[in-house]
């Protein structure tokens, strides 16, 4: 990830956190000092915010559905920099019997405001996705190198520079003996890879959101922080399970190749799917909906066995437009079809399935 990304952000949240209120008092010189004031320390401590991604990106956080064993230690570093700074952390644990620990940690820690009804949350995870293949890293993906400007690692981009431009920001905040005009709070959360159902949601739940609070959620962006996203695709991540019959490679005619069906499948859904939901929105990237055949699980360890099963799992980022029910019709109707056709049997599982929103109606850059 570029440097400049996390130095930028922290500048972004510190400049939104005093201008958020009122756009006219910033035009106050005393305001305007404390701003320049703020700015001028997070330039400061740049190589800081290096470091200290360097190190925490060095501890694993790779969320349990990737084959990780979760955000524990990577919370625990950052409550002990939140505590040393003299914050109140408050730690949410969420019970998960797949973690060693068995517990998922989330943490917030609030500055309060002039008006502490309201809270502007800035809102990060703590989780990566697995390092997938490693030896198509050039580097260690957990052993951070820092060249040309750059942090090479594992989660340096998602989510690792917003933790660290969010600190940052709260870390200038307080050393400038700033009490802000509403209260300023980090969210710093498990499982956002995954469906954040032992992060964000659980969090919601207990109700340490208010209505009318703000959030800021940094997991997109450009490198000077001027971009804000204001829409999602829907999301669903599907595991399709084929079940045909297992025979020796030399006699295919007694079997039923799992593996044939499941290649049939995945190739009707795709042209089905990408030929339905065509439509392009620019307001995306990419503007149209994607369907991709991703994971495929180990079928058989020898060349001559017919497989008699099949697991392959698609993700789908679609257009809010489109109704997540109607792509699973079409994913049912792909799977009679064939069923019928070929005798195997098809399971269709919802790994995540969540139906998003359409898009905010107006949004003005930063820099405007
Ligand atoms: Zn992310």
């Amino acid at each position: 990830m570029c440097i400049a990304s996390p130095y930028y952000l922290a500048k972004f949240y510190f400049a939104v956190e005093k201008t958020s209120q009122d756009q006219t008092s910033v035009k106050d010189d005393c305001e305007l000092s404390s701003l320049d004031d703020g700015l001028k320390l997070i330039d400061d401590y740049r190589e800081d915010i290096v470091q200290f991604m360097v190190e925490m990106l060095k501890i694993k956080a790779v969320n349990p559905d990737g084959g990780g064993k979760g955000e524990f230690e990577r919370a625990l570093f950052i409550q002990k920099w939140l505590e040393h700074l003299g914050c109140k952390v408050a730690r949410h644990d969420v019970p998960d019997t797949r973690v060693p620990e068995g517990v998922r940690v989330n943490l917030t820690s609030i500055i309060e405001g002039e008006d502490s009804s309201r809270t502007l949350w800035l809102a990060s995870h703590l989780d990566t996705v697995p390092e997938g293949a490693r030896e198509l890293w050039v580097t260690d993906p957990y052993d951070p190198i820092v060249k040309d400007g750059k942090i090479f690692a594992r989660g340096s981009e998602d989510n690792g520079q917003a933790v660290a431009s969010t600190l940052f920001a709260l870390k200038v905040l307080k050393e400038l003996d700033i009490k802000p005009r509403m209260s300023i709070a980090l969210a710093l959360v498990s499982d956002e890879e995954s469906g954040s159902k032992y992060g964000v949601i659980p969090l919601i739940e207990k109700g340490v959101f208010n209505a009318g609070d703000l959030a800021l959620v940094p997991d997109t962006g450009c490198s000077d922080g001027s971009e804000i996203e204001i829409a999602e695709k829907s999301i669903l991540w599907l595991k399709i399970t084929t079940k045909g019959k297992q025979v020796h490679g030399s006699l295919p005619q007694k079997g039923l190749n799992a593996y044939r069906v499941g290649m049939r499948v995945a190739l009707e859904i795709d042209g089905l799917l990408h030929k339905k939901y065509s439509g392009t929105d620019t307001l995306f990237d990419p503007p149209l909906s994607t369907f991709e055949p991703t994971k495929h699980e180990l079928n058989v360890e020898n060349i001559n066995t017919v497989p008699g099963l099949d697991v392959q799992y698609f993700d789908c980022r679609v257009l809010p437009r489109y109704s997540l029910t109607e792509v699973m019709k079409d994913f049912e109707s792909v799977k009679s079809e064939l069923e019928r056709e070929t005798g195997a049997k098809i399971e269709l599982t919802p790994i995540q399935l969540e139906q998003n929103t359409a898009p905010l109606s107006t949004a003005r850059s930063f820099t405007e």
